[in-house]
């Protein structure tokens, strides 16, 4: 088989951890055609986004820069025993560290941070990563040679950020790249790529996943898995719910649900590329690789007494309520608070108007309440039809997730009936219309009794 193979930065979090990545790519190497995509080493992306920030302000973070120096050279000497592999190993991590020490020296010394500038900052980590793991199998014996998404050939556009790869090209290149590299491993960097302009950009935080996906369509493999610490994606967060189970099987869209929702383990757009080739995507622990794992693929299985299959979480948010009587019939007032927000770079999660039409409320991350309420306040100013701004912080929105639910009549009754016998208050509601999830907002601190209800109302604990 032909597999592409993604390590979660977990997974590569030190010397033991890649040496153990590098023992199960061996392994498999012997029968199967691997192709490596590795994320940062666990917590170097966000000491980088550290060192970019304080950069910004005229400093340089000494000490994250020193912890992430030793933290690549350590696990380099630890684990390459090789004399001349390890010591070209060093030298090309400290050219890397070099760069990075200039970028950023870079940035103090214009106190300005584009985002092009942070995304080629972000770069280093998974850069980094990659010449150690490449290094690793070399040292044990296989042949093996580390790739940037650009030297890949991932082109993407120039949303510094967030970009988005041009598929047909990336295609084209990958394809060219990869083939004549049957006999060696290519260990390949996620969650970054190129612009036409040769600029280094990233595709969003976690979006190695993403990376593997789009790999594994344009190289058209077999399968593609995602290596993480979990036993693949779980029926609700173990730290909330302990009893929660693997779920075997999910669709594309089924996971997809999950992933927009937050699902620890799974970029939001990693399984766009998969579906659209039809490529069976394993979820996958690293540490207990035989272990109960996840399988998305096309089918949609329904058991009848499966209708629902997750309980998914997104906490740290903040709902806003927009009210006034002359709100009624008042035509474009939904415009105008939305384009305020829109134009203050606030994220809207969930909407909802009742049929009152007396108010408006939203959702958006707890982070962005304040500015949000005072954009409000100030562009809504004299606006006499909105009388009132209510804000409720420390809420969370949970999702049931499943495409049984589909047709299904009595969900949302179940739902809600478990919901009520914990006393717990809904504070809003929302199903899109794929009808594969049901959302609804509750106190922050509700969370966990609302789960394990829900857990237990739909079967879910076999
Ligand atoms: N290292 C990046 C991040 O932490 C990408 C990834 O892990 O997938 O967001
Ligand atoms: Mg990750």
């Amino acid at each position: 088989m032909k597999i592409v193979i993604k390590f979660g930065g977990t997974s590569v979090g030190n010397g033991k951890r890649i040496n153990k990545v590098c023992d199960f790519v061996s392994k498999l190497n012997e029968k199967n055609q691997i192709i490596v995509v590795s994320s940062a080493l666990h917590s170097t992306t966000d000491e980088l986004v550290k060192l970019a920030e304080s950069a910004k302000k005229g400093k340089m973070e000494l000490e994250v820069f020193d912890i992430i120096t030793q933290r690549h050279k350590k696990t380099a000497s630890e684990i390459i025993h090789d004399k001349k592999i390890q010591n070209e190993l060093l030298e090309s991590i400290s050219v890397l560290l070099e760069e990075l020490e200039k970028t950023v020296n870079g940035v103090i010394t214009v106190k300005e941070l584009s985002n092009k500038t942070l995304d080629k900052i972000l770069s280093f980590g998974e850069r980094l990563a990659v010449l150690i793991i490449s290094a690793k199998l070399r040292d044990a014996g296989i042949e093996s040679k580390s790739f940037t998404g650009g030297e890949i050939g991932i082109m993407t556009d120039e949303n510094f950020g967030n970009a988005s790869p041009l598929v047909k090209v990336t295609q084209h290149n990958i394809k060219k790249n990869l083939s004549g590299l049957e006999k060696t491993v290519p260990v390949i960097t996620g969650f970054i790529g190129v612009t036409q302009q040769g600029e280094i950009s990233t595709i969003g935080r976690g979006g190695s996943d993403y990376t593997a996906s789009l790999i594994g369509m344009c190289f058209d493999v077999d399968e593609i898995w995602i290596m993480t610490d979990v036993n693949g994606l779980l029926t609700a967060n173990p730290k909330i719910y302990p009893n929660a189970k693997t779920i075997p099987q999910l669709s594309y869209n089924e996971a997809t649900e999950m992933a927009i929702m937050g699902s620890k383990g799974m970029h939001p757009r990693a399984l766009e590329p998969a579906k659209l080739a039809n490529i069976p995507v394993r979820i996958k622990n690293t540490f207990d690789p035989e272990g109960p794992s996840t399988l998305i693929n096309e089918e949609v299985n329904v058991k009848k007494d499966e209708i629902t299959k997750a309980i998914t979480i997104i906490n740290n948010l903040a709902m806003v309520t927009v009210s006034g009587m002359n709100m009624v019939g008042n035509i474009g007032t939904a415009g105008e608070i939305f384009g305020i927000l829109g134009r203050n770079n606030v994220n809207i999660i969930m909407i909802s108007q009742s049929i009152s039409e007396a108010n408006i409320t939203f959702l958006i991350k707890q982070n962005e309440l304040q500015k949000a309420v005072s954009v409000l306040q100030v562009g809504l100013l004299g606006k006499s039809s909105v009388n009132n701004i209510h804000s409720d912080d420390e809420v969370a929105v949970i999702g049931i997730i499943g495409a049984g639910m589909k047709g299904t009549h009595g969900v949302a009754t179940k739902l809600f009936s478990a919901i009520s016998s914990k006393n717990i208050n809904v504070k809003m509601i929302a199903q899109g219309s794929s009808e594969q999830n049901i959302s609804f907002v509750v106190k922050e601190s509700d969370c966990k009794l609302a789960t394990e209800a829900i857990h237990k109302q739909f079967n879910m604990d076999k």
